[in-house]
């Protein structure tokens, strides 16, 4: 270690000569306020936190790889999907969605699976959950959503008939519900689960043709979850036991993996589709548009230090390159506003600045300037307006998106197209699950939806049953409800 490593400093730079006795005025004190270093060591104690996430508060992150694997470059022109064998550096966070950052692993909840590509056609983030589909349609509705996940207001308790209000006057929740209360609902760890994009997206390629995708990560450990008893039992011994278990097995070497595969549809089938393939409350069927394979995912590196990694870590589906793009999916629409506007109130204006955030393929050059923590040389001396004839950056025409139709009357409208939503919950309940899975399922309903109001209950119990007769009467019989 060199001797500048060994001195212990203020965050000055000035050498410390004691941190054990604060500066008194005799033996037993009173503290002279002349003791900068005791001043500054309290201050920026009490400056240590930060605004904790609203949502995926409690997160557990790692570095690695994306390695192209199959020839993609008919759809889309991404620099990073470019070629057979490529290599880009990730950052990846997983998350719980409603806890608190204390808040325990094993509980019952989406996992957030996002991925920060550091390309150098600057940063793409793809963040998505472990479910296909989301609870809701529209960002309207997501603030009281969420706050039915959180505390009563009044009690500051967790609460059943909050949560399953919303969600029986919310029918279009009913298939993410179903995901969420089987098993997957409580994955063995971070490592055993899938990753979807679950939005649609767009990819588009050199001759400016686009196609609409959907982004699935399949963990190549095979998906495996934990039942009810054994999550419940986890969230006593171990209350981190997913975050420990992805630091432990990159110790040990043990690297996990990911294959990506997406789905591709060409725009003209879009219209004619049974489902609005904008609304992320469905998925695909696979037997529609077979998911094909595009590269394979590697998380190899632990973060040196949790704070400035992975709570500073900032990933917002508005990052795209050339090649990417947004589709008009409503509930993308206004994540595309909230990530960055999180961010701006977590970090500050200047958060791309931090080491987890900033491009690392391609430097970032522009004309915003100043702003809270501008640590770095804040553009020099270079102009800070365009046009400028000082040399300073120019746009490039040729990295747009090519230009898209887009048409209607302007005002507050439910999706038109026929959505259906109980045809996909109902396929799921039908033809995925086994028996075990089934049983599980409604086991894990019926000690949830207990807790709730009896009226509550008959409410959820019919969309239960409007997604399938047999699904309605099993949760029916597990509450004891005469339908
Ligand atoms: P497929 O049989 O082709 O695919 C079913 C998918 O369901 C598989 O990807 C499987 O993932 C996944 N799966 C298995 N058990 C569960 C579970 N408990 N919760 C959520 N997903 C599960 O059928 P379809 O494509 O026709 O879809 C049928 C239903 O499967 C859909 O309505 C949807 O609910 C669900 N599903 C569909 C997906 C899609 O993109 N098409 C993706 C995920 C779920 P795995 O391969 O890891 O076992």
């Amino acid at each position: 270690m060199s001797e500048n490593k060994k001195n212990f400093t203020t965050n000055f730079g000035r050498k410390v000569d004691d941190d054990q006795n604060s500066v008194t005025v005799g033996p037993r004190g009173p503290v002279l306020l002349q003791d900068v270093h005791l001043i500054e060591k309290l201050a920026h104690f009490n400056r240590e936190r930060i605004p904790e996430r609203i949502v995926h508060a409690k997160g557990a992150g790692a570095g690695g790889y994306f390695e192209v694997t199959k020839d993609v470059t008919k759809y889309t022109k991404a620099n990073f999907l470019s070629e057979v064998g490529l290599r880009t550096e990730v950052f990846v966070r997983f998350s719980t969605v409603g806890g608190e950052k204390g808040s325990a692993d094993a509980e019952r909840d989406p996992r957030g699976f996002a991925v920060k590509f550091y390309t150098k056609e600057g940063n793409y983030d793809l963040v998505g959950n472990n479910t296909p589909v989301f609870f809701i349609r529209d960002p309207i509705k997501f603030p009281d959503f969420i706050h039915t996940q959180k505390r009563n207001p009044e009690t500051n308790l967790k609460d059943a008939d909050m949560f399953w209000d919303f969600l029986s006057l919310t029918p279009e929740s009913l298939h993410q519900v179903t995901i969420l209360f089987s098993d997957r609902g409580t994955p063995k760890s971070f490592r055993y689960m899938n990753g979807y994009g679950s939005h649609t997206f767009k990819w588009y390629n050199e001759h400016g043709d686009y196609y609409w995708v959907k982004y699935h990560f399949k963990t190549d450990l095979g998906a495996q979850n934990l039942t009810r008893q054994e999550a419940e039992h986890m969230k006593g011994v171990d209350p981190d036991h997913a975050t420990r278990d992805l630091h432990d097995a990159i110790a040990r070497g043990e690297y996990p993996s990911w294959t990506l595969q997406v789905q591709i549809m060409p725009p003209e089938d879009a219209e004619k589709y049974r489902f609005d393939i904008f609304d992320v409350t469905k998925v695909w069927p696979h037997g529609d548009y077979p998911p094909v394979e595009v590269g394979r995912m590697v998380l190899n590196r632990n973060p040196d230090n949790y704070f400035a990694e992975v709570e500073q870590a900032a990933f917002s589906p508005g990052n795209f390159v050339p090649g990417i793009a947004a589709s008009p999916d409503k509930m993308l629409q206004g994540r595309l506003f909230a990530y960055y506007d999180a961010h701006r109130y977590r970090l500050g204006p200047n958060y791309h600045l931090l080491p987890v955030n900033r491009p690392k393929g391609v430097e970032a050059k522009n004309y915003q300037r100043d702003g809270y923590m501008r640590f770095d040389a804040n553009g020099g001396k270079t102009p800070n307006y365009y046009p400028n004839s000082f040399g300073g950056p120019a746009p490039d025409i040729q990295t747009s998106e090519p230009a898209f139709e887009a048409q209607g009357k302007a005002a507050r409208q439910p999706y038109t197209y026929p959505n259906d939503d109980f045809v996909q919950p109902g396929d799921l309940f039908r033809k995925v699950m086994t028996d075990q899975d089934r049983e599980n399922l409604v086991g894990n309903i019926v000690s949830h939806l207990r807790n709730a109001k009896k009226e509550i209950q008959i409410r959820q119990t019919k969309l239960f049953y409007k997604a399938d007769p047999e699904y309605g009467r099993r949760v029916a019989n597990g509450l004891g409800l005469d339908l």
